[in-house]
């Protein structure tokens, strides 16, 4: 047994189709709160609006946007303080829940989450913002939202394709976190468990949204997701999206599905969990073969240039990846290896698990 530290944030989970509407009202009771800043998309607003009924809430921010712009933070913290918020209620996907953390981060105010997607962030000690096209990420207690209400009727209306990504998503975090910075034994057993959730429930909830076991699967699958993301850290697949969709715009939860079956193939022969605890989870032998399969049934994107990487950026994306510190990974990477992924992920090449 390897020595190890293990830390969890101090998060209240309520789980349960219906729990945001019934329980909404008493998290914000044990807080303390008593004038809520709703933050959402225009999309959420509503939605959150008729979860806080009957709330006393001061003002509501819908201008969420996608990888949390620094701008899109000044007004939200600015509205915050203007209203005299105690608290902030999320309402939304990753975007949204990022949001409602850079707010903590700056405010100190604590967050009550209703997760929409299968992000994971609710539960991470993770924020990232970002300025024009560089992004900034960091780790603090004081973005943890305080309680979280995973309310699987609420995502219900994922449309198939957002679902298939997102879960992926979730997934890439279970899958990185056998060989994050900060992987244990706590951590592979959350993450083993989050794989076998979400690759259970995934294709049948594709095949038929409407499927509220498989939803409520995904949603627990998120979770512990997060969860192990939140005490492994994160490790060369994430290093490798944050520069696609810093430098590229590349769309978030997408580059995860593409990219996770090629870094799982490099790094596979280097850490013996991936073969002995994801790979069953994924009911195969090999991890990058589960991926593999499990993204062609569920019909999730295979190739970086069908989401958007031109094969010219290519030189300047291993570049900016090598720019990262990768001295953590499980095998040694260098310019050859970090080609050889992205080269293999641009194409939807089937992904080649080699050792050294
Ligand atoms: P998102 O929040 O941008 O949502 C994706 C899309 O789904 C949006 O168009 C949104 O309007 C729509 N949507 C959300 N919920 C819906 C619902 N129930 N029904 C229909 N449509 C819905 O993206 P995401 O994939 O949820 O999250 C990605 C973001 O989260 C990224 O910025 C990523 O960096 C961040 N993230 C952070 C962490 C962390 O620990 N800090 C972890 C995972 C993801």
């Amino acid at each position: 047994m390897r020595d190890f530290t293990y830390e969890t944030p101090a998060t209240r989970v309520v789980f349960g189709a219906g729990c945001a509407g019934r329980a909404l009202a008493a998290e914000v009771e044990r807080l303390g709160a008593g004038r809520l800043l709703i933050v959402a998309t225009p999309r959420t607003a509503a939605l959150a609006a008729a979860l806080a009924e009957g709330l006393n809430v001061v003002a509501v921010f819908d201008g969420v946007r996608e990888h949390v712009p620094v701008e899109t933070v000044d007004r939200a913290v600015e509205l915050a303080e203007r209203s005299g918020a105690d608290a902030v209620l999320s309402v939304g996907g990753g975007s949204t829940t990022g949001t409602a953390k850079a707010v903590a981060l700056r405010t100190s105010l604590p967050v009550v989450a209703v997760p929409t997607t299968y992000a994971g962030s609710e539960v991470t000690p993770v924020w990232g913002t970002t300025e024009g096209a560089r992004k900034t990420t960091g780790r603090s207690s004081l973005v943890v939202p305080k309680a979280v209400l995973y309310d699987p009727a609420l995502t219900m209306a994922l449309p198939a394709r957002l679902t298939a990504v997102s879960a992926m998503n979730a997934m890439a975090h279970c899958v990185e976190a056998f060989y994050a910075p900060g992987a244990n034994p706590i951590t592979d057993l959350v993450a083993a468990e989050g794989v076998r959730v979400i690759a259970g429930a995934l294709p049948a909830v594709v095949a038929g949204p409407g499927d509220e076991a498989g939803r409520a699967g995904l949603l627990y699958g998120a979770y512990l997701a997060g969860s192990a993301f939140a005490a492994a850290g994160s490790g060369l697949h994430h290093k490798i999206c944050h520069v696609l969709g810093g430098a590229f715009g590349l769309p978030h939860a997408e580059t995860h599905t593409v990219l996770l079956p090629h870094v799982a193939a490099f790094n596979e022969p280097a850490v013996p969990a991936l073969r002995t605890r994801a790979a069953p989870a994924l009911g195969d032998v090999n991890v990058a073969d589960g991926l593999t399969r499990l993204i062609a049934r569920i019909g999730a994107p295979v190739s970086l240039a069908g989401i958007g990487l031109a094969r010219s950026d290519l030189d300047l994306a291993v570049k900016l990846v090598l720019d990262k510190d990768l001295r953590d990974n499980p095998r040694p990477v260098g310019e050859p290896e970090v080609r050889r992924i992205l080269t293999g992920a641009l194409h939807g090449r089937l992904p080649v698990s080699t050792a050294t």
